[in-house]
């Protein structure tokens, strides 16, 4: 891993834009029930207090119930995904004459404005229409978890790299912080492109981002950092297209302990002048404590944090590696 060259440094000296430096709050979208709106097919709700409240600190929520938007009002007939031949349909759990898998389909399509204008999206598990995967899907009587909602599914496909998270998979620890994590990435690119983009500020936000690629993938983060080195030969908005769905995809594999444990140790080479013995030691063992699962991610990275700060090194600082997301979230205390 080597830093980045020094005209692209100068793009930015300060960390405003740090996830613990922003106030606005990132749209999101979301399936209306998640916020306790009485919109399921029994008059009930899914309330999550951690989505509305933890973490509707940071997002600024846009709710939308797909069954109620195509009409099947409150209370409703259950719909659930049935396989007819080649396939998947929508369709009345008692009644298989009312399908509705057109409408939920051309109901994603319609909200194809304000979708574009969002940065994440947090569905509700299990449903037919709002579910992301592992919806069940009806052979004759039998249910195979192997099916998508349509609304969602719809949603997926028409936005391919926007992060999208089930409430259920939220409880998961490792889950909730890739998610969260790329929402804030995903803010940050569409930033980036708002800004006007030129080769030099792509090139900036991969420098800053590439030590958080590296403790998801490696070779997958060295294949894309070496595509950069040739995109000035490339059509810049072509390439930007391929480089965000390349980089989305990264993020989406689970970073590793093994992978974070490399990362810390070249962070750590940045401090080898600067540390004592003790607090070289001090700083090795929190990694190799870290490493065969006696403590989270959260302490080493606090440690680094600490000695950066003592010792400032622009590149360590600019990287979002050591600042992910918010503190407040506490993500890397579960990791
Ligand atoms: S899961 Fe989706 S379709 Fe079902 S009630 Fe919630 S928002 Fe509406």
């Amino acid at each position: 891993m080597t830093d980045f060259p020094q005209h692209v440094a100068d793009l930015s000296k300060d960390n405003t834009d740090l996830p613990e430096n922003r106030t606005e709050k990132i749209p999101v979208g979301i399936s209306s029930c998640l916020l306790g709106e009485r919109v399921r097919y029994d008059g009930g709700h899914k309330k999550s207090s951690y989505i509305m409240d933890t973490l509707g600190e940071y997002f600024d929520y846009r709710a939308f119930c797909p069954e109620m938007e195509i009409g099947l009002g409150v209370p409703r007939e259950t719909i659930r995904l049935v396989q007819q031949d080649d396939t998947v349909r929508v369709v009345g759990s008692k009644n298989p004459d009312l399908d509705v898998t057109d409408a939920l389909v051309a109901s994603a399509h319609q909200q194809r404005d304000w979708h574009q204008k969002l940065f994440a999206y947090i569905v509700k598990k299990d449903s037919p229409s709002c579910g992301m995967e592992r919806v069940k899907v009806f052979k004759k009587d039998t249910p195979h978890r192997i099916g998508s909602g349509f609304y969602t599914k719809t949603l997926m496909e028409n936005f391919p790299n926007l992060p999208i998270e089930e409430e259920g998979r939220l409880g998961d620890s490792v889950l909730r912080e890739n998610f969260i994590h790329r929402v804030f990435i995903y803010r940050r690119w569409h930033e980036l492109i708002d800004s006007g983009l030129t080769l030099n500020k792509l090139t900036d936000f991969h420098a800053r981002h590439k030590l958080v690629l590296f403790s998801h993938n490696q070779d997958a983060a060295r294949t894309l950092g070496n595509s950069l080195s040739n995109a000035h030969k490339l059509d810049l908005e072509q390439y930007a297209y391929s480089y965000i769905s390349a980089l989305m995809a990264i993020l989406k594999i689970p970073a590793t302990r093994r992978n974070h444990v490399n990362v810390l140790q070249h962070i750590q080479g940045y401090l080898k002048q600067y540390l004592d013995k003790d607090d070289k030691q001090e700083l090795v063992e929190s990694i190799e404590r870290y490493r065969v699962g006696q403590l989270p991610l959260i302490v080493p990275i606090t440690l680094l944090n600490h000695y950066f700060r003592k010792f400032p090194n622009e590149y360590i600082d600019r990287s979002y590696y050591l600042a992910p997301h918010p503190k407040e979230l506490m993500l890397l205390n579960a990791l």
